[in-house]
């Protein structure tokens, strides 16, 4: 990819409007743009991060065994009031009329539908569990949707749903999904904590929230800080069975703002372990047993009786989580973005400095772009005829985590190599080839 020729708008300064870092960071270096109140367009930088957020989340889905499926934004509000949420769900719903005059809505969660395709195809017990997930647009008509997208009114989420038998099966499929989501935020490099949470209107009784501490955060939480360590304690993922994980972490208080209880914090932590803070909603996970099933009557044959399933479902917020890393990785001080390298816009910034009457540096840059772009290693070369050190300082507010740096004093196959946020050092370009592919 050449610089010169991509859709990377950067902008000099932070705008204005934007009031948190992601915020800032995202427009200024042209991630996205807005095109109406919490309604953006992802350009191409944006995107793939996006992307290889969503790619995560996916592996981490498919892993636990669930299906991946594709629903529509628009859906019919006939399902909706089947399950009496077409009244219940308030102003956040965004309604539509077609031509023939049918009420319509776009998705704002995907309950209903679900339901409803699993009730036409699913007869008998033998069939579950079942686990489905898809990954797609979704319109909540916030009141104020703020942050870029944090909180957006469209924004791109992966629901899963499960379904089961009986309620002890049901917990099982829930810690599936508890695990699930401690991995993907783990390969996303992120430590994000699970919080017994409210279920607000998608009902039920069991639900957590994860949630990743940062000042800018819209949740309060109210945690027992040893949870931090069961949190990175790597072993506990690959060996504990699922239910002694959940007991795990089921030992410390961790709660958000609507499950606080003074008097439980106070006996259950002592002081120096209370943390009070803020922390950015970026999962969560629902356990409502047969809430729409039995309205809906999603029902399986078992041995002649006829049984409601009991149902889970389980958000992510793929879009709000590039927010949410950036929050978290960004040093705003030094402006420089430091992506997690399995979700990095590029792995490799190429930034030749470009003389009028000498071409050198630009065609040994383009050499070195040939080869990592033959070993799948995505590169950028800034051909522009900017100075070095301005492209030095866009590219660590991009944020591509390899750089390599052909100015004057490159000999031959020598060049300056540095990883974001360390210091450059003369290297072999062959080495550079070794150590990338080392890393990635
Ligand atoms: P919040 O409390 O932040 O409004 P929610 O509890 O209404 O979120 P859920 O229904 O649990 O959201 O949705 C699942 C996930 O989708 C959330 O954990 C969050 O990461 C993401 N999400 C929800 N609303 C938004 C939004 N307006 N903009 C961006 N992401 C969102
Ligand atoms: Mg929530």
């Amino acid at each position: 990819m050449y610089f010169s020729k991509s859709l990377i708008p950067i902008l000099k300064n932070n705008p204005s409007e934007a009031k948190i870092k992601s915020h800032q960071l995202m427009l200024r270096t042209g991630m996205i743009k807005q095109s109406s109140a919490g309604i953006y367009s992802w350009l191409p930088l944006g995107f793939k991060v996006m992307k290889k957020i969503e790619q995560i989340v996916r592996e981490e889905q498919d892993r636990i065994g669930a299906q991946e499926i594709l629903m529509p934004t628009i859906q019919s509000s006939e399902i909706w009031k089947e399950s009496g949420r077409y009244e219940d769900y308030g102003e956040e719903m965004l309604r539509i009329k077609d031509r023939q005059n049918r009420e319509l809505l776009y998705g704002p969660t995907n309950e209903e539908l679900i339901t409803e395709i699993f009730r036409s195809s699913i007869k008998s017990y033998k069939s579950l569990p079942q686990l489905m997930y898809h990954i797609q647009w979704k319109f909540r008509d916030e009141l104020r949707p703020r942050f870029g997208v944090m909180r957006c009114r469209e924004f791109y989420m992966k629901d899963a749903y499960s379904f089961d038998l009986t309620d002890e099966d049901a917990q099982h499929s829930y810690n599936k999904f508890f695990l699930s989501y401690l991995k993907t935020f783990k390969r996303l490099d992120l430590s994000a904590i699970p919080m017994a949470a409210d279920t607000g209107p998608i009902g039920g009784n069991l639900s957590h929230e994860f949630v990743i501490i940062a000042d800018t955060g819209e949740s309060k939480v109210y945690t027992d800080r040893r949870i931090f360590d069961v949190n990175n304690d790597e072993v506990a993922l690959d060996k504990k069975s699922l239910m002694d994980l959940r007991k795990e972490y089921n030992k410390y208080y961790a709660v958000t703002d609507e499950k606080f209880n003074q008097n439980e914090f106070d006996i259950n932590v002592t002081s120096e372990n209370k943390l009070e803070t803020k922390g950015i909603e970026v999962g969560h996970i629902f356990y409502f047993g047969d809430k729409y099933s039995k309205p809906m009557n999603a029902s399986v044959d078992f041995n002649g009786s006829k049984e409601f399933v009991k149902m889970g479902s389980y958000g992510v917020g793929v879009s709000r989580l590039v927010g949410a890393i950036i929050e978290a990785k960004y040093d705003e001080k030094n402006e420089i973005m430091k992506w997690p390298l399995a979700i990095s816009p590029f792995h490799c910034a190429i930034l030749p400095q470009i003389n009028k009457n000498d071409k050198t540096n630009l065609e040994k840059a383009l050499n070195i772009h040939e080869h990592l772009k033959s070993k799948n290693i995505d590169t950028i070369i800034d051909d522009t005829d900017e100075s070095i050190s301005s492209k030095m300082k866009k590219f660590n507010l991009i944020g591509v985590p390899f750089q390599i740096i052909i100015g004057k004093k490159s000999e031959d196959d020598l060049v300056e190599f540095k990883e974001i946020g360390k210091d450059a050092t003369k290297t072999k370009i062959e080495e550079i080839y070794k150590i990338i592919i080392n890393k990635l």
